[in-house]
């Protein structure tokens, strides 16, 4: 089978390697699409480091090609999304369902302590646990399950109510992500401040009630103007210091400012402890998704709350990477899928 595979940093290798086989609890899936982030973009860059030889590619869908001996929940040519999370399951926070906090966690092909090989390949040999039925969800959707799940988590960590304001800041693929969850959830008005016009534009057809040109206005007055005052939610999407302090300055007191966007490891931000202590406004991290998040963004998908179409602006093979990843560097684009095995 073909894989595509981080060699070094800056390097990626189309190679050829032998079908792997299941172990007893495992599935194998024949991957029909593995769509292309940020994190694959960091781990090549160096900016997420990881031990080569590894497979990257952790947002994918695939058919069930074979099965280990002890798996009993799915079958060969069953349709799944892989949920590349692979929790411990024993850690405190395991028990209590924060999977995604785990102490120990394992990557199928994303960023976490332990990476295996991912989906920048044929097939993938995945744990049963992380696959889930997809029905006739077409691939290229199921395969946005990850990202989607993210985003869920963040709605649920901004803990909001129908009706509550938010802004987000950043409308790159996960912005547009989080946006329609966020409308989903009956958030009400969203603004949306972004920098290029298509993702704007984009941004404004997929249900945001505003939108704000930052080249034009400075988004701490115009949020809040469209918005009918400050918002109860301001999220960021880009994981930047001085767009983290604008969706702070757009929160109202009470209100909480979501970190969703992936900050630099050594970046720092100053606050003020007497306007947290005063305003009540809170910061909060959302950080991947546990287990729960990704069934409810398959759901999403199947059901049609989620305009996947959109969002998926190219088709890739697996020798095209090191372009994707420049056109990502350049924020050309929207999701890049992967066709491992184009016919
Ligand atoms: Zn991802
Ligand atoms: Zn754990």
């Amino acid at each position: 089978m073909r894989v595509a595979a981080l060699t070094g940093v800056g390097e990626i290798e189309v190679q050829e390697r032998d079908r792997p086989t299941p172990e007893p609890d495992e599935v194998l899936v024949e991957v029909g699409a593995c769509s292309v982030c940020m994190t694959d973009y960091h781990m090549y860059h160096g900016t997420f480091p990881v031990d080569p030889p590894v497979v990257p590619g952790h947002e994918s869908a695939g058919t069930v090609a074979d099965v280990g001996a002890d798996v009993d929940s799915v079958e060969v040519g069953d349709r799944v999304a892989v949920n590349p999370t692979v929790p411990c399951n024993v850690c405190s926070y395991c028990k209590q369902g924060d999977t995604n906090l785990c102490v120990s966690s394992t990557s199928i092909g994303g960023a976490a302590e332990t990476v295996r090989d991912g989906a920048f390949a044929e097939y993938v040999r995945v744990p049963e646990m992380c696959v889930e039925d997809i029905g006739d969800l077409p691939f290229e959707h199921a395969a946005l399950a990850e990202p989607l799940a993210c985003c869920v988590h963040g709605v649920e960590v901004a803990d909001l109510t129908p009706g509550d304001s938010v802004a987000i800041i950043g409308a790159g693929p996960i912005g547009l992500l989080l946006l329609q969850s966020f409308r989903n959830a009956g958030a009400g008005p969203i603004v949306v401040s972004e920098l290029d016009d298509e993702r704007r534009a984009l941004a404004a057809e997929l249900g945001a009630d505003a939108v704000v040109d930052p080249n034009e206005v400075d988004p701490e007055t115009a949020i809040p103007e469209a918005a009918g005052g400050k918002v109860d939610v301001g999220a960021e999407a880009i994981g930047l210091v001085p767009t983290i302090e604008q969706a702070n300055a757009v929160t109202a007191n009470g209100g909480t400012t979501l970190i969703f966007g992936v900050p630099s490891q050594d970046a720092t931000l100053e606050v003020s402890p007497f306007d947290i202590f005063f305003n009540e406004v809170d910061y909060r991290g959302s950080f991947a998704l546990n287990t729960d998040d990704f069934q409810r963004a398959i759901d999403m998908l199947q059901t049609g709350r989620i305009d996947a179409d959109s969002v998926i602006t190219e088709h890739i093979d697996l020798e095209d990477l090191p372009n994707a990843f420049k056109r990502m560097g350049d924020a050309e684009g929207l999701k890049k899928i992967v066709d491992p095995s184009p016919s």
